[in-house]
């Protein structure tokens, strides 16, 4: 394949918001956070940086939305930083195979989620971050990774997101009450998903999102704000978590590591060449970006940029 220049990645990324934008099925936004319901479904944006920080974007790439669980990458970033290994105490490493909010599972592992990723093992996260600290100091922390990662001040958490998820997170506040009862949460349970619903409403454009993956690339000149040893677990988890039970479909559709979340948002990690953010709000039956994977799928076609050569 011709290697990848900047103007044939700028001609490829253009194709693919055209197509999309014209993508009679777009799948359903999510619903269940009423203030997600809102977002229209006919919005389409992508962008690519490179490890430098040039990025490259098409369609409504400058349109912030709400991250949701693409959050989820950031704060097991910082976790890992806190807690090293300690952490894999509290959670597992294993693909789950179920949604993303289910319950089912925790009963049978005691209380240890499968993974950082699925909720209840975000939840066991942001809890592990949490403790002996203040809400405010662990969202203030969140936000100083993902300005620094993305090298831009102008990310911030909106608070409609949050409240609406807050009034609505039943079944995450379940999912945090059984790990108490397996004695795998430290803090009060209205503590860690009041933190964890405001670190789901951090909001990004594309753009903001592609440059502040560029850490996960391991590439020289990206930022380096976690060891290459690090990343490397990171992007594994990705690949084989990022998704849920979609996350097998995404690996072999795409072959890179992955995250998504309900806003309609993917953060794809091309190793040592690039981080992708697509955005498009409407899901697929697994909760994840219908026409975002779609996106990803094409551009990895059309620049050989998968994982697997
Ligand atoms: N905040 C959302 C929730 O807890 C995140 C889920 C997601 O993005 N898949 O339900």
């Amino acid at each position: 394949m011709e290697a990848v220049n900047q103007t044939l990645l700028r001609e490829i990324l253009e194709q693919i918001a055209h197509e999309m934008s014209a993508a009679p099925d777009r799948g359903t936004v999510a619903t269940y956070i009423p203030e997600l319901a809102k977002v229209d479904p006919a919005q389409f944006g992508i962008a690519v940086s490179l490890p430098d920080g040039t990025t490259l974007t098409a369609g409504d790439a400058a349109t912030p939305f709400s991250v949701q669980s693409i959050s989820k990458v950031f704060m097991l970033a910082i976790a890992l930083g806190r807690l090293g290994d300690q952490l894999w105490h509290r959670v597992g490493r294993e693909p789950s195979g179920l949604a993303f909010n289910s319950i089912l599972q925790l009963e049978r592992e005691k209380g240890i989620p499968r993974n950082p990723f699925v909720n209840a093992g975000a939840i066991a996260v942001t809890d592990a971050v949490l403790a002996g600290h203040q809400p405010r100091d662990v969202l203030g922390e969140l936000l100083r990774f993902v300005r620094m990662a993305a090298e831009d001040d102008d990310i911030h958490i909106n608070k409609a997101v949050a409240a609406s998820e807050q009034a609505t997170a039943h079944r995450n506040i379940a999912l945090a009450e059984f790990m108490a009862a397996e004695g795998n949460l430290r803090n009060a349970v209205a503590l860690t998903i009041g933190t964890y619903v405001h670190q789901c409403a951090v909001e990004m454009s594309c753009a903001q999102l592609a440059r502040a993956g560029r850490f996960l690339t391991n590439a020289p000149g990206a930022p380096r704000l976690v060891s290459a040893a690090r990343v490397r677990r990171i992007n594994a988890l990705m690949m084989m978590c990022g998704h849920y039970d979609g996350s097998g479909e995404f690996a072999y559709r795409a072959g890179l590591p992955g995250k998504s979340g309900v806003g309609g948002g993917i953060l794809a990690i091309a190793p040592g060449r690039a981080s992708i953010a697509v955005w498009s709000p409407g899901l697929n039956e697994r909760g994840n970006s219908k026409l975002g994977s779609a996106a990803i799928e094409m551009l990895v076609r059309k620049t050989g940029w998968s994982v697997f050569g």
